[in-house]
């Protein structure tokens, strides 16, 4: 349990035991182990909460859900700060927008695109037979590097933003961006230089989850839930090609869930 002592999840966090709880029968056998269970989520999103409306005080908010995987980490921050401004003197009103970030390379949203650029790496388990995990590319050192490096800058200047016709109304606001997880760091800072470009007064990005990755150029959020290893995850409205995102727990695919709902 040391490991939840800080935001921190190492390396060598063998994660839970599946048997430990439940989670969607049609995904018996498709999991590797649960990284974080549903229930430490909620309770760290209520942390999160109380952090967000201690710094942000009598301000009125738009909160920016990122979508998809950001609605389900929204929703319940949504709802915590909520009830920790109905519960105390200090009044937030939110007001709640949503956008869709596309590359405009066809079939490359969001998540999507992050998929295209992962593949199979021996990553010692804990029983020490390794399994097939998805780990990007470029933290593998093979000769993808540059065409991954390539094609994600390409990906950032090409986003599109769906639903963006709506963000000429951030100006003067005070604007909380909310996003499921940060890997690179690439998405996030695309999306904060259109943002930008609509003058709100301030500017904030939580995000539940924030990856240990090898970039130089990693981008930090004000708020975040927890950092984790440079390993792909999904549950709690992270999809692997639109599955998993019923699953209330994230977790670690296995080979078998992979080759299920590869496309
Ligand atoms: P970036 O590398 O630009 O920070 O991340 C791009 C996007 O890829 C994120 O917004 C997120 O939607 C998706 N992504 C990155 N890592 C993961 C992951 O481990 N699981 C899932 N489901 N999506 C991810």
């Amino acid at each position: 349990l040391s490991t939840f002592s800080s935001k921190l999840i190492s390396d060598d966090w063998p994660g839970y035991s599946l048997d430990l709880f439940t989670y969607p029968q049609h995904y018996y056998g498709d999991l590797e182990y649960v990284l974080i269970p549903h229930g430490i989520i909620v309770d760290r999103t209520e942390r999160l909460a109380k952090d967000i409306t201690q710094d942000i005080g009598d301000n009125d908010i738009v909160v920016l859900c990122v979508l998809k995987g950001g609605y389900k980490f929204c929703a319940d921050l949504v709802e915590h700060i909520k009830n920790l401004s109905r519960n105390s003197e200090r009044f937030i009103s939110m007001k709640v927008d949503f956008v869709r970030l596309k590359s405009y390379h066809p079939g490359c949203v969001g998540p999507y695109f992050a998929l295209r650029h992962w593949r199979k790496r021996r990553r010692p388990q804990r029983d020490g037979e390794g399994s097939g995990e998805l780990v990007p590319e470029e933290s593998q050192g093979s000769g993808m590097r540059g065409r991954r490096n390539l094609q994600n800058d390409k990906s950032m200047e090409d986003m599109q933003i769906m639903g963006e016709d709506d963000l000429s109304d951030l100006r003067g606001k005070n604007v909380l961006i909310v996003e499921d997880i940060i890997g690179t760091g690439r998405t996030m800072k695309a999306l904060l230089n259109n943002i930008e470009k609509c003058e709100p007064k301030m500017i904030k990005v939580a995000s539940l989850l924030v990856k240990r990755t090898s970039q130089p150029d990693g981008f930090r959020p004000d708020y975040y839930g927890f950092e984790i290893p440079d390993i792909f995850v999904v549950g709690y409205a992270l999809d692997y090609n639109e599955h998993f995102r019923d699953l209330n727990h994230i977790c670690v695919i296995n080979d078998q869930g992979k080759a299920k709902y590869r496309v």
